[in-house]
């Protein structure tokens, strides 16, 4: 039985920042990803990273744009500890060999992004998150006590009798065959849960799994109706744009040539945060002011030539190859869509969960530091910050403790549930049907403008959809690299996921960040001003739902305007 004291599933930043601080702190690390860890969904991140590392700007203002970007929802404990410790951390990144850009005095560059009062936006191009991962995979193997399994796809988590956890079953993608990883911490770090949304910025491997198996083992999930729909991504495809463009100074247009945000947002026009921009470009789509392809325009042209270059290069590409369109030249058409999590399962500062021995970082985590909506440029620091301190934290703690014994059990359970899918009459849906109607539906019913009965009707689909996957059969049944087989897992870890953001978001009762609710359309602080948790009730039935306090620190709500 593989062990390790720290077990790190999922190896995007969140999970290798982890890993790298628990192997430095002596622990015998395992870190578990189901693709190459360079491909994780972080190797994507396009427009870069906050830090108030210039003299001018200060962690204070950081932190308050984020609580305000948070609609104050976020925690704001957390938010300090991040904003903090974000200079050092970026600072640590270049000395590890991030190639930040630098400016033409040779000082660290730095962009605008949506919802901050100062450009402190750090990037390399637009492939900010790709040049990070690289070379905190690069420190991993550096490390002899870090042992990776890539390839390799957690199914469940295991618990002792005392409900602390105590390893994870794990199947080997290669050839079939599952282990039980015994460890003494697991934390978990699978990234977000975009799939279950359609269309979707996200990789097909975001399927929210670790919120999923948390979930299952009664973990609370925090602001699960808390998504992100970006405001600038492609129709149809969901490829996105990066907030880079806006930030480099591009325009907003409606068909009628209006530069729409003026209305919405008059100070910081296109760069107010992701959630009221995203309103406003579907309120012109809404009220006819769109072209008819259901879209507005991004106008990349008031960029210079040569900076598009230097600065948007993939973004060119993107461009070109999926919308045929050279953005030096005309204006891109583009719409909001889903891109973003805020909510997961919830964690204290140090990554810990509710549930002994098992932490979380990174997208599937909410600590929370962006409350109703997230700031760009602020998940890529999340990651590194919590992924850090919760790698730190069980690094230590498994010093002198005892490597737990999981019950066989366990596997004998995983091995049955996958068996009973291969042993299934080939009767019923395919499992891509089922995961294109559940993206469809939640896609229309969930997304920038929500109401009470278009949720409820998205929840009773859903409830049919989990049936559906439960009967649902795969055509391969073999062993190796059967992704046939994970997309069956996979679907039942996102119905888990869509049916906990639905119920969260019927439950808010007003609007506030990522959540408007057509029929409450204020933000209510005497009611609302706490996070929503849902928790499995034990009967199997509906998430039984509770909440908890906002921790305010020294900001007090007020109106949002940007
Ligand atoms: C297109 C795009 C652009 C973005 N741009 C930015 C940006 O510029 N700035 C910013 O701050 N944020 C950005 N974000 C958000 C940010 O990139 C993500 O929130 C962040 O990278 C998530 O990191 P993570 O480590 O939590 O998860 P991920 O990078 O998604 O990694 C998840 C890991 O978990 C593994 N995994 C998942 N399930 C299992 C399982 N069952 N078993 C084993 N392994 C599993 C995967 O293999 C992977 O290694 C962007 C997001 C997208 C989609």
């Amino acid at each position: 039985m593989p062990h390790h004291d720290v077990l790190v599933i999922g190896a995007g930043l969140a999970g290798q920042r982890a890993a790298l601080s628990a192997a430095e702190q002596g622990a015998n690390v395992g870190i578990i990803s189901k693709v190459h860890p360079v491909r994780s969904h972080s190797n994507a991140a396009q427009g870069g990273i906050n830090a108030a590392l210039d003299p001018e700007d200060s962690w204070e203002s950081h932190a308050f744009d984020t609580v305000k970007g948070s609609d104050y929802l976020g925690d704001q404990d957390a938010i300090e500890i991040m904003c903090r410790e974000a200079p050092d951390e970026l600072l640590e990144l270049e000395h590890l060999g991030v190639t930040f850009h630098r400016d033409e005095t040779g000082h660290l560059g730095k962009r605008a992004f949506g919802g901050a009062s100062a450009a402190r936006t750090y990037y390399v191009a637009d492939i900010t998150g790709q040049a990070i991962l690289h070379v905190l995979y690069e420190q991993l193997m550096k490390h002899d006590v870090v042992h990776r399994y890539e390839e390799w796809f957690t199914t469940a988590l295991v618990q002792d009798e005392e409900g602390k956890v105590s390893g994870a079953v794990t199947r080997n993608i290669r050839d079939g065959s599952m282990e039980l990883f015994a460890a003494k911490s697991v934390i978990l770090a699978t990234g977000g849960n975009g799939q279950v949304f359609n269309p979707t910025t996200n990789a097909l491997v975001c399927t929210g799994d670790a919120i999923a198996m948390a979930y299952r083992i009664g973990a609370p999930l925090m602001d699960m109706e808390m998504i992100q729909y970006h405001p600038t991504t492609l129709a149809g495809l969901g490829l996105l744009i990066t907030e880079g463009a806006r930030g480099e100074g591009a325009h907003l247009y409606n068909a009628d040539g209006e530069r729409f945000m003026e209305k919405y947002a008059p100070n910081k026009m296109e760069l107010a945060s992701r959630d009221v921009v995203s309103r406003a470009e579907q309120t012109e789509i809404n009220e006819g002011r769109g072209f008819p392809d259901g879209t507005v325009a991004l106008d990349i042209t008031v960029v210079p030539r040569k900076r598009i270059h230097e600065a948007l290069r993939e973004i060119l590409n993107v461009g070109r190859d999926f919308a045929g369109v050279d953005i030096t030249k005309e204006p891109i058409h583009i719409k909001p869509g889903n891109h973003y999590a805020m909510g997961g399962v919830k964690s204290d500062t140090d990554g810990l969960t509710s549930i002994p021995g098992l932490y979380a970082v990174g997208e599937c985590a909410c600590v929370s530091v962006h409350g109703g909506n997230r700031l760009g440029a602020n998940s890529l620091l999340d990651t590194l910050i919590f992924g850090r301190r919760a790698g730190a934290h069980a690094g230590k703690r498994s010093k002198g403790s005892p490597m737990p014994q999981p019950s066989r059990a366990s596997l004998d359970d995983e091995e049955a549930r996958i068996r009973a899918i291969f042993d299934r009459e080939r009767s019923g849906r395919r499992v891509s049907e089922i995961k294109a109607e559940l993206g469809a539906t939640m896609d229309e019913k969930c997304s920038v403008y929500r109401d009470e009965e278009g949720l409820r009707e998205a929840l009773e689909v859903v409830t049919r959809l989990r049936q559906e996957a439960k009967v649902a059969t795969v055509d391969d049944r073999g062993t190796i690299f059967n992704q046939d087989l994970l997309g069956a897992l996979e679907l039942q870890f996102m119905i888990d996921n869509a049916e906990t953001i639905l119920v969260s978001a019927i439950e808010r009762k007003e609007s506030r960040g990522a959540q408007y609710r057509t029929d409450f359309p204020d933000r209510n602080d005497d009611d609302w001003l706490k996070h929503i948790t849902v928790q499995p009730n034990g009967d199997g039935e509906a998430p039984e739902i509770e909440y908890s306090e906002v921790t305010m620190t020294q900001w007090e709500p007020e109106e949002r305007t940007y």
